[in-house]
C-alpha cells in the first residue's frame, strides 16, 4: 500500500483510528445509531461544500457534494448499526455498552465514508455529484428501505451505487467482487398453530399441533437444496419452535415454528414461499388446527450489476489491490439489496483477513489497516466516473 501518504494524511489517518474506536466503544443496536450518526456528522460537518441531510428514515442521514456542474451521479453507501452480542475481548476501545458491541464491522465501514468526505475538502468534484447515504438498521433489514422511503430522498436517484462489506477469511485488503447475485435473498417466516387444549389423559377431545409441527420441521429439510452452485439454491432453516406449556396435565393446544428462508433469485424465493405455505395451511386444516403465518426481516438479494463491478475491478486495479471473484454468492442477507433493487449498482467485499474471527463472533473487530483501503477504493470510483 504505497499509495496510502498520498491518500490521505497522516493526520487524518489518525482521527479516523480514533473515530471509529469511539464508535467501536459506543455501538448502538438497529433503529438506536443516535449517537453514531452525531459523531459522524461532527466529523464531517467542518467539510466544505458538504449539504447534510439528516434524519433519514430514522437516523440515517446524507451528506451530499454537488459541483453544479452536469456528471454522473454516485452514491456510496455504509452502514451504522451494531449487534446485540457482548463483547469479550478487553481492548481498549472496547464496548461500553453491555451486550451489544460492533461485531459486523459497521464502525469501520462507517469510518471509511467519513474519510472520503473529509478527503473531499482539498479534492473538490470537478462535475457531478455524490451523495454518501449512513445507513441505520442494517442487520434488521429495514434501514434501507425507510430511508427511501423518507421524503427526504425523493430526489435520490444515482447512476450507480456502491458498497462495501469487510470480509473475514479474505486476505487482508483483498477485493471481492461478483457480478449478479452477491449476497442471497433472506427472510423469516413465522408460522402459528392455534388448536384446542384438553387434559392430558384425554388428548382426543383437544386438537394439538405437534403431529402439524413434527411434519412442518421435517419439511424444512425437505424444500432444501443446500449446494450454492445450483441456481435454484434454497435453505429453509428451524430457527425457533414452542409447543404448549409445561403443565403436564395438559395436552398442548398452541405451538408456533420459525424459520429462515435464503434463494438466489426473487422467484426461487416466491416459489418456495408459495409451496411451503401452502403445505402449512393444508397440513393445519387436515389436523383441525387455524394457522397464521407472518414474515418478517426480509433481505432482497444484493444484485450486482456487471458495469458497476467493473468500475470496481478497475477501482481495485489502480489501487494496487488484488481481486478474488468467488463462484459462488454468500448466503448471508444484505440490506443492500435495496438499492441495488433500485438503481445499477454493486457491493464488494474487503478482505479483513485469513484467520481473523467470523462476522457477528463476539471477538470481532474492523482492522483499522483497511479504513485506508476502503478510502481508496471509493476515490479510485470517483475518478473512474470522472468526477475527480
Ligand atoms: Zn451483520
Ligand atoms: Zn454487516
Amino acid at each position: 500500500m504505497g499509495k496510502e501518504s498520498s491518500l490521505i494524511n497522516k493526520a487524518l489517518l489518525e482521527e479516523l483510528m480514533e473515530l471509529r474506536h469511539f464508535l467501536h466503544a459506543h455501538p448502538e443496536v438497529s433503529g438506536n445509531e443516535k449517537r453514531t450518526a452525531a459523531a459522524l456528522i461532527d466529523f464531517i460537518r467542518p467539510v466544505s461544500g458538504a449539504e447534510m441531510v439528516s434524519r433519514v428514515g430514522g437516523y440515517g442521514f446524507l451528506v451530499v457534494f454537488d459541483s453544479g456542474i452536469p456528471g454522473p451521479f454516485l452514491a456510496f453507501r455504509a452502514d451504522m448499526d451494531a449487534l446485540d452480542i457482548q463483547e469479550t475481548v478487553d481492548r481498549p476501545y472496547r464496548s461500553v455498552h453491555t451486550g451489544i458491541s460492533h461485531a459486523c464491522g459497521h464502525d469501520g465501514h462507517s469510518a471509511i465514508l467519513a474519510g472520503v468526505a473529509r478527503r473531499m475538502d482539498d479534492h473538490p468534484l470537478k462535475k457531478g455529484k455524490v451523495a454518501l447515504v449512513f445507513q441505520p438498521s442494517e442487520e434488521n433489514g429495514e434501514g434501507a428501505q425507510r430511508m427511501l422511503e423518507d421524503k427526504k430522498m425523493r430526489e435520490f436517484s444515482p447512476d450507480f451505487c456502491y458498497a462495501l462489506h469487510n470480509l473475514p477469511g479474505f486476505p487482508l485488503h483483498r477485493v471481492v467482487i461478483r457480478k449478479d447475485v452477491f449476497t442471497a435473498y433472506a427472510k423469516s417466516l413465522l408460522v402459528f398453530l392455534k388448536g384446542k387444549t384438553s387434559h392430558a389423559a384425554e388428548p382426543e377431545y383437544g386438537v394439538n399441533p405437534a403431529a402439524t409441527m413434527a411434519l412442518l420441521l421435517h419439511a424444512a429439510g425437505k424444500f432444501t437444496r443446500n449446494r450454492p452452485a445450483d441456481p435454484d439454491f434454497t435453505v429453509i432453516t428451524p430457527v425457533y419452535a414452542r409447543l404448549g406449556e409445561k403443565a403436564y396435565g395438559v395436552s398442548a393446544g398452541y405451538g408456533e415454528v420459525h424459520y429462515t428462508l435464503r434463494t438466489w433469485t426473487e422467484e426461487r424465493m416466491d416459489e418456495t414461499a408459495r409451496l411451503f405455505q401452502h403445505l402449512v395451511k393444508k397440513q393445519a386444516e387436515e389436523e383441525g388446527l387455524t394457522a397464521e403465518t407472518a414474515w418478517k426481516y426480509t433481505f432482497f438479494p444484493t444484485l450486482n450489476h456487471p458495469d458497476a463491478v467493473e468500475h470496481i475491478a478497475r477501482a481495485a486495479r489502480s489501487a494496487g489491490l488484488a481481486v478474488t471473484e468467488p463462484d459462488e454468492p454468500f448466503k448471508w442477507g444484505e440490506d443492500f439489496g435495496m438499492f441495488t433493487r433500485r438503481f445499477r449498482g454493486a457491493m464488494f467485499g474487503l478482505g479483513s483477513g485469513e484467520n481473523t474471527p467470523a462476522l457477528h463472533n463476539p471477538d470481532y473487530d474492523f482492522p483499522d489497516a483497511l479504513l485506508t483501503t476502503g478510502i481508496s477504493i471509493f476515490t479510485e470510483l470517483l475518478k473512474n466516473h470522472g468526477l475527480i
